[in-house]
């Protein structure tokens, strides 16, 4: 087997198996991991798994309703881990804050307030601050129709719900963009939020196999890609794409015996935190200092795009991965930063990590099928990724230092919210 029958084909006859919601901790992510492992055994590759558990939300009620000047119950979606309103909703008066910018949020105290931008991490401090009696987020646009109309929310960050007493918490809803434009034009005065939702238990894992290097086997590299899914889409480009990738180029290096151990990693509950990474680096905290880097692969595989690489460690190694990519001819860049992919896990730990990364259309939505993926595109991936990983896994010694800068490294630390 040499580079050139490394299949695009066989890629995206890979993903069509893959073509529905893998949302962590469910049955259809389950069912996606022994889908993986049976393709490793086709070719003879042995894996296993490693479950892990977490905790998430289920929310029962989300509701929003103007009171007055007029009565209306919108679609809305609630806000995981920020608690609950009482059974009966919160009432208070209406208010739209743009921005949530301090001019209009110093008029927003015991409001229910109306924002932009999906809530995360500060604006939710910032409404805290304010002393909001609830909030509301719009998104989607005017053109929005049928499946679009959905509004979107998140999840409050763990760390900030671990920071905050049940008292501090404010519940919120998210609206879509249409709605949210009637809302103001028809004057709402007057708002009913509810949320209601509750701590669950859920499991997922991770899909582990190793290619045992020969003469350099106590050195590590990785391969790793996430296989779950938002709930909103079958997640083709985002990620099952990348975990095709990384399948290929088992396939290769299982018949071009690397010297170093090269061990593949398809991480669950990626889209939850990047829980299958953190479960794994945990797990395997007594090897870490033998891994040499991590290469990971997050949004991949559509036609219309140019490849990214995003590296967490030395900038030396931006130049030895384009130095690699120019002996394939495959067009690529690269940034130096951290990256929100399971390679920051890797580094966070002082592993020299990048994802290859490729510009798309649909992350995150219903858009995101097989329909828009490229067996050309993934071919490509594949063969510039087998290209690294093989030149890696071969040479006599690495060729960038083995450490992470000082400025990620107090990145990650905010990132990862240690
Ligand atoms: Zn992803």
């Amino acid at each position: 087997m040499s580079k050139n029958t490394i299949s695009g084909q066989r890629q995206m006859d890979f993903v069509s198996k893959f073509n529905y919601i893998r949302e962590a901790g469910t049955p259809s992510e389950e069912k996606a991991a022994s889908l993986i492992r049976e393709e490793l055994k086709s070719f003879g590759m042995e894996s296993h798994i490693e479950e892990f558990s977490f905790d998430t939300w289920e929310i029962t009620k989300a509701e929003l309703t103007i009171t007055e000047p007029y009565h209306k119950t919108y679609q809305a979606t609630g806000y995981q881990r920020c608690g609950s309103t009482a059974k009966e909703g919160t009432e208070a008066d209406f208010l739209y804050v743009e921005n949530g910018d301090d001019i209009s949020l110093s008029h927003a105290a015991g409001k229910i307030v109306m924002v932009n931008e999906i809530v995360r991490k500060d604006l939710y401090l910032r409404l805290i601050k304010a002393g909001v009696a609830g909030f509301v987020s719009i998104s989607g646009s005017p053109v929005d129709e049928g499946e679009d109309r959905i509004p979107r929310a998140a999840a409050i960050p763990q760390k900030v719900y671990e920071s905050l007493n049940e008292k501090e918490l404010i519940q919120g809803v998210g609206v879509h963009y249409l709605d949210a434009v009637e809302m103001v034009t028809e004057g709402a005065k007057k708002a009913q939020l509810t949320l209601i939702q509750e701590e669950v238990k859920r499991t997922s894992r991770n899909v582990e196999a190793r290619i045992q290097g020969t003469d350099r086997a106590d050195e590590i590299l990785t391969l790793t890609a996430h296989y779950d899914s938002v709930p909103e889409g079958p997640g083709a480009y985002d990620n099952m794409a990348g975990a095709a990738i990384i399948m290929e180029v088992c396939r290769y290096l299982k018949e071009h015996q690397p010297r170093r151990t090269v061990e593949f990693v398809w991480f669950g509950a990626e889209e939850k935190g990047l829980l299958g990474s953190r479960h794994y680096v945990k797990l395997h905290q007594q090897e870490l200092n033998q891994h040499r880097f991590n290469m990971n692969v997050d949004l991949a595989g559509q036609l219309v795009g140019g490849n990214v690489i995003g590296v967490t460690a030395d900038p030396s190694v931006c130049a030895m991965l384009t130095y690699l990519a120019r002996e394939t001819g495959i067009g690529m860049t690269t940034k130096n930063q951290i990256w929100g992919s399971d390679s920051n896990t890797f580094a966070w730990k002082g592993i020299p990590a990048m994802t290859l990364n490729r510009d798309g259309f649909g992350m995150h939505t219903h858009y995101d099928t097989v329909e828009l993926l490229s067996a050309w595109s993934l071919e490509r991936s594949a063969r510039l990724l087998a290209h690294i990983a093989e030149s890696l896994s071969d040479i006599d010694s690495m060729p960038f230092p083995q450490n992470i800068p000082e400025e990620f490294k107090k990145q990650l630390d905010e990132y990862f919210g240690v």
